[in-house]
């Protein structure tokens, strides 16, 4: 390796395999170089959390970041960890500070049959991560207000005012009822479209998107029109290069489009149906335990990890002293990705190898037969053989060696 990788270490049973990758699967094959940031709980509070700040400003200058599962604390944890303050979700840290679009996409493999077993490639979601309603305000209208008259006010620098009416509950026999005023912005939504159409090209894959623009004729019309801008301006032809398509359709067509498909695309999500449609697609797929996540900025900083957070009752029973079988592969396939990624920037054939070759291994792995207990109680396989986690990774260690190929 040349450049480090920003290394982000983190809490509880995923902190133990974190160790145990670098450990078995990494480090006897690869002469790793990473700039090393212990994002652990213990350590945000030491840094009273400049830990994060300065992890985020690594990946924004040297490109690429890995991060294991932290702890995000609530009043629990405050207690727990004796915690000075709630500090923020570092993934939120770290999104804020790169501005980025998360990517989710499942690892396949044979063991596990998707419930809908059309489905033979991953879909990933793209899902937007600002506005619409989760930066909603909202009022009830009942009680004193009943019957109010309710409306949008814009008011211009210059003080011209543009009013449109939400609905007179003083009409009609509803006098009470409930409103919502949601945005967005032009430059959020732009930069999410550069976001997809980026990540479309660099995986060689089409990009779906869909919205309700029928009946919402301005807002999500929006969306669609500035998807439309960004794909002519700047990626019509690149897409054409590389054999690869931009389709919108609207949202309902979109979902029965999904479920008919075999997969193999990326779905640009608006950020609700993001939400909503990423838990469907994770679990229609078999585990949570076995989707990634990368997080990609406008400027093309990348942080891979994994979908899910700390396992903590397997901690707790890994504390106790007993094996515990948790799922190891999205955090290794969140070092396979960032591992490939900084291969393919620095020009270093052999390391983009090694993270091809430890994702086969690994898929090998469960495809022979050997698993962790989520992947075995989902397994149809008749020699499936359920084994702890440190078994597991050296199951793919010794398949690994197996492979005469040398890496750079
Ligand atoms: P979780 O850690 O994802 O675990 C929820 C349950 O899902 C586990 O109890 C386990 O089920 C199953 N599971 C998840 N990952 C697995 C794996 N790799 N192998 C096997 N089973 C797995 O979610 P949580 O318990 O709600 O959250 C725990 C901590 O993680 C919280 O403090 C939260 O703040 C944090 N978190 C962090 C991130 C992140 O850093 N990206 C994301 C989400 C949550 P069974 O117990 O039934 O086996
Ligand atoms: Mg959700």
């Amino acid at each position: 390796m040349e450049t480090p990788l920003v290394e982000m270490d983190g809490d509880e049973m995923t902190r133990v395999i974190w160790a145990w990758i670098k450990e078995l699967v990494i480090g006897p094959f690869v002469e790793l170089r990473t700039e090393y940031f212990d994002l652990g709980l213990a350590e945000r509070e030491r840094t009273d959390d400049q830990v994060t700040v300065r992890a985020a400003e690594a990946i924004r200058r040297l490109g690429v970041g890995v991060k294991c599962a932290t702890i995000t604390p609530n009043a629990e944890r405050v207690e727990e960890y004796g915690l000075s303050r709630m500090y923020a979700s570092p993934n939120a840290t770290i999104r804020a500070a790169l501005d980025g679009t998360v990517f989710r996409a499942p690892v396949l493999t044979t063991a596990v049959t998707p419930y809908l077993p059309r489905w033979k490639r991953p879909i990933t979601i793209a899902r937007h991560a600002y506005g619409d309603v989760y930066r909603s305000t909202e009022l009830k209208v009942s009680d004193a207000w009943e019957g109010a008259k309710v409306e949008l006010l814009a008011t211009a620098p210059d003080g011209r005012q543009q009013r449109a009416l939400v609905h007179d509950f003083g009409e009609g026999a509803g006098r009470a009822g409930i409103v919502q005023g949601i945005h967005n912005t032009d430059a959020s939504i732009a930069s999410f479209a550069h976001a997809c159409m980026g990540f479309a090209l660099d995986s060689g894959q089409d990009l779906w998107f869909g919205t309700k623009d029928t009946i919402s004729k301005t807002y999500d019309r929006r969306f669609r029109d500035i998807f439309d801008e960004v794909f002519w301006e700047h990626y019509r032809q690149r897409f054409e290069e590389a054999g690869i398509g931009y389709l919108y359709t609207l949202i309902d067509d979109a979902v029965a489009r999904v479920i008919r498909s075999e997969g193999g695309f990326i779905w640009a999500c608006r950020n609700y149906d993001g939400d909503v449609m990423s838990d469907m697609v994770a679990t229609a797929f078999g585990s949570l335990a076995m989707m990634t996540s990368v997080l990609v900025s406008p400027e093309g900083h990348h942080e891979y990890e994994a979908a899910h957070g700390t396992v903590q009752r397997h901690y707790y029973r890994h504390l106790a002293g007993e094996e515990t079988s948790t799922n190891a592969v999205a955090t290794l396939f969140a070092w396979t990705g960032a591992l490939r990624r900084r291969g393919e920037l620095d020009g270093l054939p052999g390391l983009q190898t090694f993270a091809d070759r430890l994702e086969a291994a690994t898929r090998a792995t469960i495809d022979g037969g050997i698993m962790t207990g989520d992947l075995f109680a989902l397994s149809a396989l008749p020699h499936k053989r359920k084994v702890g986690t440190r078994d597991f990774l050296a199951a793919v260690a010794e398949r690994l060696e197996g492979d005469t190929t040398t890496f750079g």
